[in-house]
C-alpha cells in the first residue's frame, strides 16, 4: 500500500462529503450493528460522496478482547477470521457500489500486542490491497483507556495521576504516528474520553500533544476530527479546540470521522466537526481519493463540503 500524498489539489467539479473514521457493522464488530451492506447504502442516502470503511484490526492476545467479545465465547483466531471476512466483503462493495459512491477500504490500528505492535499493523496493512490506515491508540500499557471510566481511573492510578496517564498516552500516539505514518491520525486526544465538556490539558501535558502535532505534521499526515465521543454526549469533538487550533497554525490537514458504528450512525455529528473545523481558523478541509492505483489527499473549500443532496449553494 503506498502511503498517500498531501497535495494541494482542488478539483472544483466535485463537491464533497466523507468520512474516513467508521463504517463499523455488526457484520464484522460485535459492539456495533447492522450488516456493512446497509452501513454503505445508508451512507449513500445521506449523501457522501466518499466513505471510508475502516473496521477495527483483529486482537491476538485473549485478554486483549472487548467484554462482548468475551461474552461471545470468542478467541482471537475467530477475530482474525472475522477480519478477513470484512476485508473481502468491503472490497467487494466498493466494487458493486462503485457507480454511487467512492468506497474506501482501510482499517484501523491498535498498539497491541504491546511487544510487537508496529510488526503487526504492517503485516495486515500488507495483506489485503487497503486503500489507507487509521492510526489509532486505544490502550496504555495493554489495558483500553475509552471503555469505561472507572477502568481509566484505575489505570491513572495506578500511574500516579491522571497527568502521567495523560502523558503516557500522548507518547504512545507518537510513537505509533512517528513507527506506522497512518494516513488518518485517529482521535488524537481520545485519553480525555470521559472527562466532559470541560476536558483540557495542563501545559504539561500539552508539550505531549505538540510532540504528537510535530509527528503528524512530520511525514505529511492528515488529523480524524471525530465526532464519535461528542454524538454519545461525552465530550467534544476529537480534538479539543486547542488541539485543532494549534495544528491549524502548524499547517496540519484535517478530515472528517463519523466513527460510525451501525446505520444509525452513519454521518451523524459530522456537522459539529465541521464547525470545530471552522471555529479553529481552517479554511479547507482534506479529502481522500483513489487515484490510478493508489490514493490521494485533495483539499476542498469548507464551503463546497456538505452532503450530496443538501447542494443550496
Ligand atoms: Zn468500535
Ligand atoms: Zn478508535
Amino acid at each position: 500500500m503506498a502511503r498517500a500524498r498531501l497535495e494541494p489539489v482542488y478539483n472544483p467539479v466535485l463537491m464533497p462529503w466523507f468520512s474516513y473514521h467508521g463504517g463499523h457493522s455488526g457484520q464484522f464488530c460485535h459492539h456495533a450493528r447492522d450488516s456493512l451492506e446497509a452501513v454503505v447504502e445508508r451512507a449513500i442516502e445521506v449523501g457522501f460522496t466518499h466513505y471510508g470503511l475502516s473496521e477495527h484490526c483483529p486482537r491476538y492476545r485473549t485478554e486483549h478482547l472487548f467484554s462482548d467479545e468475551v461474552e461471545l465465547g470468542l478467541d482471537p483466531a475467530a477475530l482474525q477470521r472475522e477480519f478477513e471476512a470484512y476485508v473481502a466483503e468491503a472490497l467487494a462493495l466498493r466494487q458493486r457500489y462503485a457507480d454511487q459512491i467512492e468506497l474506501l477500504i482501510g482499517f484501523e490500528t491498535e498498539r497491541l500486542p504491546p511487544e510487537s505492535w508496529a510488526e503487526t499493523m504492517r503485516a495486515i496493512r500488507d495483506s489485503a490491497p487497503f486503500d489507507y490506515m487509521v492510526g489509532s491508540v486505544h490502550d496504555v500499557d495493554g489495558v483500553f483507556v475509552d471503555y469505561s471510566e472507572v477502568q481509566t481511573l484505575a489505570l491513572a492510578e495506578r500511574f500516579g495521576s491522571i497527568e502521567v496517564l495523560q502523558t503516557r498516552y500522548f507518547e504512545a500516539v507518537a510513537d505509533l504516528v512517528e513507527t506506522l505514518r497512518p494516513d488518518v491520525v485517529g482521535h488524537i486526544d481520545l485519553i480525555r474520553k470521559f472527562d466532559g465538556p470541560e476536558a483540557c490539558f495542563s501545559p504539561k501535558v500539552m508539550v505531549h500533544v505538540d510532540r504528537v502535532l510535530e509527528a503528524v505534521r512530520g511525514f505529511g499526515g492528515v488529523l480524524d476530527v471525530n465526532c464519535g465521543a461528542h454524538r454519545r454526549g461525552l465530550s467534544p469533538v476529537y480534538p479539543l479546540p486547542e488541539i485543532l487550533e494549534r495544528a491549524r497554525a502548524m499547517e496540519i490537514g484535517v478530515t472528517l470521522g463519523d466513527d460510525s458504528h451501525g446505520v444509525a450512525t452513519v454521518g451523524a455529528g459530522l456537522n459539529d466537526c465541521m464547525r470545530a473545523i471552522a471555529n479553529a481558523g481552517y479554511r479547507e478541509v482534506c479529502y481522500l481519493t483513489r487515484v490510478g492505483g493508489g490514493v490521494q489527499w485533495l483539499r476542498a473549500p469548507l464551503s463546497d463540503v456538505g452532503p450530496r443532496n443538501d447542494r443550496r449553494r
